[in-house]
Order: structure tokens, then sequence, then C-alpha cells
């Protein structure tokens, strides 16, 4: 196995996307990702009125946002990146969601995030889609195993090492270790309450599907793409010394974790999306904390600091609270 150093890939800085990736790569890539979401948009007007009801659309939706929410504004932005400061009931409610997120255990997924930072598409990073080359088959080969594949790796990243605080809190040690409580409650909460609330074993069983396998697996594929998408396809407005990119489409089921290229730059930031226009409902979500006074200390960016990371100058104006000297 060869893994590339970013100064190893010949890479047009002017080119947005990956060029040498060809017409058919990017076909079949692109059908990996978006044919599982194709069948359940089909899956949804079949299933409507039976297999599918309004309670389990709800159920599906308040507990992808509750779960999506906990890792990007809580597994991410706060444990991993410490983008502001919260209290202990705080603490526990973010690690709550982010754990019923089903992503493995706080203190492994901080780890392993901390080092895919510090190696940032080299040697050492777990997940970069670069690892196999830079020939078509490499990259696609690389992109399954950011998405997905590095996943079933054994050599785990050491949590003491990387998430020294996390290990030293006893709240989110006991979460992290007693994690398989909550991928039960993750999967058998929607069941229960599409149970009880229709009083049918039917109901338990569609909100099952709907709310708790079909959410879950849309939570995984849209955070994995962070780590395949997000460095191959996109822009990169910001001289990064990785290959982190833009990528709009992805804006609003990742909640606003796809302004990627932005956040290796300026990864303690609270907000991702720091152009006019990007959406970032993580950072709205933080946003309406902070006014209620639920966390403290946000790391706002300074778009004045973010300007002078700008590849073309001219963009500064696009930075959302830019002042002109
Ligand atoms: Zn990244
Ligand atoms: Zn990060």
């Amino acid at each position: 196995m060869t893994t590339l150093m970013p100064e190893d890939i010949i890479f047009d800085e002017n080119q947005d996307d990956a060029e040498y990736l060809g017409k058919g790569m990017r076909i079949t890539i692109g059908a990996f990702v978006v044919i599982p979401l194709i069948a359940v948009a089909f899956a949804i007007p079949v299933a409507w009125g039976g297999w599918l009801s309004w309670l389990d659309l709800a159920l599906a939706v308040g507990l992808w946002a509750l779960t999506a929410g906990g890792i990007t504004v809580g597994y991410h932005r706060y444990f991993t990146h410490r983008s502001f400061k919260a209290n202990r009931a705080v603490k526990i409610t973010l690690a709550f969601f982010g754990s019923l997120a089903i992503q493995g255990s706080l203190d492994q997924w901080v780890a392993d995030h901390r080092k895919h930072h510090k190696f940032s598409d080299e040697i050492g990073d777990p997940h970069s889609p670069w690892r196999f080359g830079t020939s078509r088959k490499a990259i696609a080969k690389g992109l399954l195993y950011s998405h997905v594949g590095w996943l079933f790796e054994s050599d785990n990243t050491g949590i003491e090492k990387y998430a020294p605080d996390i290990a030293r809190d006893k709240d989110l040690t006991w979460m992290s270790k007693h994690f398989y409580i909550f991928v039960i409650s993750s999967l058998l909460l929607p069941a229960v309450l599409g149970g009880l609330i229709t009083w049918s074993w039917m109901g338990a069983l569609t909100a099952f599907f709907w709310a708790g396998l079909i959410r879950i697996a849309f939570v995984h594929h849209v955070t994995w793409s962070i780590n395949s998408i997000c460095h191959v396809f996109g822009t990169r407005p910001f001289q990064s010394r990785d290959l982190s990119s833009n990528v709009a489409w992805l804006a609003i089921p990742s909640m606003g974790e796809s302004w990627h290229n932005m956040h290796h730059v300026d990864p303690s930031s609270a907000r991702h999306g720091v152009l006019k226009g990007q959406v970032d409902i993580s950072a709205s979500l933080i946003k309406g904390m902070e006014k209620t006074g639920l966390v403290t200390d946000v790391r706002w960016p300074k778009p004045e600091r973010l300007a002078k990371k700008l590849k073309n100058p001219e963009d500064r104006f696009r930075l959302r609270g830019y002042q002109p000297e």
C-alpha cells in the first residue's frame, strides 16, 4: 500500500474537481452515493399509507435532526474541536444525541477525527481517499475506503494520545464504555414510540424501519461523505495543506459540515460556512444556544484572518461580516 503526500499528487490549483477521474468513474461513484437515496425516495410513495405513515416520517425527521446535530454540534464541533464551552448538562445532552447516531463511542470518534486533522491526506490519516494513489482505480478504491472501509480497520487510534481530555472526563468515559446502551436505545426508541402512539405492532415495525434503520443509514452516509467526497470533489477557495473541499449540495443534509475546505483551514471555528450564502445549520444551532445562554465562549470565525487564507484575494468580499478597510 502506498500512501500519498499531498505534494505528490499532481493537482491543478485552478481545477476544482479531481480532473483525473474519468466520466465513467465519476458516474460509478456518484451512483454509489445517490442510488440508495433514490431507492428510499421511490420507496416512500410505494409504502405511503401502509408501510409508511406521517408518524414514521415525523419520528424519522425528528431523530435525524437530533442525532445528526449530536454529531455535528456535539461530537465534531464541541468535543473534537472545542468551538465553544458548555456546562455539564449540555455536555451530556450533546454526547447523548451524538451517541444515538451509532457512529462509534465518543472517545474513539474524537481520537480518529483529531488524527485525521493532524495528518490530513498524509501518512497516518485514518481515512484519506488518496491513500492508494492517484490513478483512477486508486481513487475509486480510496473513495470507498474513506467512505466506509476504514471503519473495519483493526488498528484503533490511541485514545490516551489523541483524546486525553475525553479520557479524563468521568461522564464521557462512562458513556463511551457503555456505548452499546445507545446502540440499543437508538434502535428501540422509534419502535417503542411508534408502537405506543399507534398502539399496534405494525406501528412499531414501520417506525423501527424508517425512523430506526433508514434514519441511521442516512446519517451514516452523510457523515462518511465528508470523509470521502469532501476530500476529492468540490471547490477549494482556501489554501489548506490537504485536499479538503467544499461541496454545496451536501450542505443541508450534513448540517453545514460539507464546507470542509474552510474547516481544515480553521478547525476550531464554530461556523464552517463562512462565505455568503453558505448554509450552515450547525452554526445556526450554536448561535441559538449561545443566545439562550446554553453555551459560551463560542469561537466565531474572524473574517480578516480568513481573508489571508483565501487563494483568490477578491473572494474576501464574499466572507460573511468582512469589513473592507
Ligand atoms: Zn477532512
Ligand atoms: Zn474536524
